[in-house]
């Protein structure tokens, strides 16, 4: 998958501490994660941050105020890289301050020898890779003079949020020219589908309601495990779980969406009916430079099948623009086939070289950059209009809404279509219930509404 671009720090009201080392009331310790790149990194950070937790470190809101800063980075874009670059910066000068103090880089920008990174930033003490806690880990319970692992209990978040990220298959085996993933995050590894469960069922228990499935190709989850199991045993063995409402799956790859999957988001529950499936570009000579492994005919035809078998499915996608040699005529292919499909959402992103690839190592990167940004420019207005009509369709409607949170005085949620949807507020507590909303107003981002009850009527007017 082409990750989506995106950066949190830990907030400290988010986590709770569940299990405590020995030694931890004694001498507050604190920590702050700065993340950066796609879902798997989010969920990452969410797990280390439950390690460190349980050796009863705090999260703190600023790197400066931490005895131990991670920046879990990416680089899948140039940009991304940029803002990792920016933020050592940041915590190099914390370092002169604090000897003492803990400074780790982690994820997509460590590769498997880490000697240049090291020469670059000599104050880093330690280089991890994507899911790799143990360096950090065994230099803090060596600190504490502990043995972490007999401290550490589950990993899961004990307070989740009511949307819980969870990775199922790491690593990809498909090598995209333009890609650094597969060799970064390496081969493919799925895990068992009964540990997957009980963490399902413990995050449930917890007061999730909606599990997002994680992998860089999530459709193929299950193939390397005895018994031949698949996403739609997998989806279809959460279905029966009490306390959880929904799930979800990110991210898939055209080639590797089976019919059973397909038929497990029309059948079962509570799978909900929003698919993301980067097309990354319109045209075949170029699929083919990227190594994606489907032509644009099979991409549409998948895209019918899809939409024939689940009703009302949300579709997005994910599309690079101004790849090696990309001509005009082959981006104008792209821009017709998002015009034909008219997908819920579209992430777009300028190609970007990422050495180490086989893009970087066999083509030229042609297109100049004020042409790449212009071809998102282009992307970007075609999938707003799109977006405009998509979301004016639904004014009127009820929605189901899961309530995730508020924001500037509202509530807010998403439907099973993964809209954006804000709500008055009415003085209740809605966190983590199912509700439905009836859309008045729509934008191409975010629908507004009031919620109703089931039969359609306003629900503050029938006090319920
Ligand atoms: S190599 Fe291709 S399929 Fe694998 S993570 Fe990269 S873009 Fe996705």
């Amino acid at each position: 998958m082409q990750p989506h671009e995106l950066s949190f720090s830990r907030a400290p009201s988010l986590q709770v501490v569940t299990q405590v080392a020995p030694g931890a009331a004694e001498q507050p310790r604190s920590y702050y994660i700065w993340t950066i790149g796609c879902q798997m990194n989010r969920a990452d950070s969410e797990r280390l941050a439950s390690a460190l937790e349980q050796l009863g470190y705090r999260p703190v809101a600023a790197p400066g105020a931490a005895d131990v800063i991670v920046l879990n980075s990416c680089v899948v874009r140039q940009s991304a890289e940029d803002k990792v670059s920016g933020m050592l910066g940041l915590v190099k000068p914390l370092k002169q301050r604090r000897p003492d103090r803990v400074i780790a880089l982690m994820g997509c920008m460590v590769g498997p020898r880490p000697e240049q990174l090291q020469q670059r930033f000599p104050f880093v003490d330690l280089f991890m890779q994507p899911q790799e806690y143990r360096p950090l880990l065994d230099l803090l319970g060596d600190r504490l003079g502990i043995d972490w692992e007999g401290c550490l209990g589950s990993l899961l978040p004990s307070q989740p949020s009511v949307t819980t990220l969870v990775p199922i298959i790491h690593g990809c085996d498909r090598m995209c020219s333009f890609c650094i993933i597969p060799y970064r995050r390496g081969r493919e590894r799925s895990r068992p589908l009964e540990e997957l469960v009980h963490e399902a069922h413990m995050l449930a228990q917890r007061g999730v309601r909606e599990i997002t499935l994680l992998g860089q190709i999530v459709d193929r989850y299950g193939h390397d495990l005895p018994g031949q199991r698949d996403l739609a045993d997998l989806l279809a063995a959460l279905d029966a779980l009490e306390g959880l409402a929904r799930t979800r799956f990110l991210t898939s790859h055209p080639a590797d969406m089976s019919e059973r999957i397909i038929r497990a988001v029309a059948h079962l529950d509570k799978v909900c009916e929003h698919i993301n499936i980067p097309v990354q570009a319109g045209d075949d000579d170029v699929l083919q430079a990227m190594r994606r492994g489907y032509s644009r005919d099979d991409y549409l035809r998948l895209i019918e099948r899809v939409r024939r078998a689940v009703l009302g499915v949300a579709l997005s996608t994910d599309v690079i623009v101004g790849f090696c040699g990309e001509t005009e005529a082959q981006f104008q292919r792209t821009l017709e086939l998002l015009a034909e499909v008219r997908f819920d959402k579209v992430h777009v992103a300028p190609y970007s070289t990422r050495p180490g690839t086989i893009a970087s190592r066999k083509l030229e990167d042609s297109v100049p950059w004020e042409e790449k940004r212009r071809r998102v420019k282009a992307v970007e207005e075609l999938q707003e209009r799109i977006a405009t009509e998509i979301n004016a369709s639904l004014l009127g409607t009820a929605q189901e809404v899961l309530v995730d949170g508020r924001e500037k005085g509202k509530w807010k949620g998403r439907t099973r279509t993964d809209k954006l949807v804000f709500f008055e507020d009415g003085g209740h507590d809605y966190l983590g219930q199912l509700v439905q909303v009836r859309i008045m107003k729509t934008s191409p981002w975010s629908l507004q509404g009031t919620r109703v009850d089931r039969a359609g009527t306003q629900a503050e007017a029938t006090g319920l």
